[in-house]
């Protein structure tokens, strides 16, 4: 499956997808993880880590960026669900335009394959992948 993975997305490390003035949100499952993750209480990680404005749960930004982010995800196993469907969204595959917004966004989505194409192998990687 990685092999396929690789003829439309190979990651450039860029860092770009964890940039921003707010994060994605986290669901009761994402907080889990993380909290199992990081090997701390939970009411430690909600101070240190977490921006948790009313019943929105997303991380900390410092510096720009994510507070997990170092020169990649610091935090890869227990990070949020919608970090792992980046950039491979499933929107892409009932719009085009998802697709060409997200190549602006994503140097590692591959440029050059058709919207059909890149959405056939898109299907055949399926929702599974981590
Ligand atoms: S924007 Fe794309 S290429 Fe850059 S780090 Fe994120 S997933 Fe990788
Ligand atoms: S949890 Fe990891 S992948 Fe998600 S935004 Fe933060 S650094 Fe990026």
């Amino acid at each position: 499956m990685k092999e396929m993975e690789k003829k439309i997305f190979s990651c450039r490390q860029c860092g770009h997808c964890c940039h921003g003035e707010t994060t994605v949100s986290l669901d009761e499952n994402d907080l889990r993880r993380l909290v199992d993750f990081l090997k701390l209480p939970e009411e430690v990680v909600r101070e240190r880590y977490l921006r948790i404005t009313g019943n929105v749960i997303q991380m900390k930004v410092v510096d720009g960026h994510c507070i997990f982010y170092n020169q990649g995800c610091t935090v890869h196993p227990g990070k949020p669900w919608r970090c792992g469907q980046w950039p491979l969204h499933p929107s892409i595959l009932t719009d085009p335009n998802n697709l060409e917004s997200i190549r602006q966004s994503c140097p590692g989505l591959n440029k050059d394959m058709s919207y059909e194409e890149f959405c056939s192998i898109l299907r055949e990687l399926g929702p599974a992948r981590g």
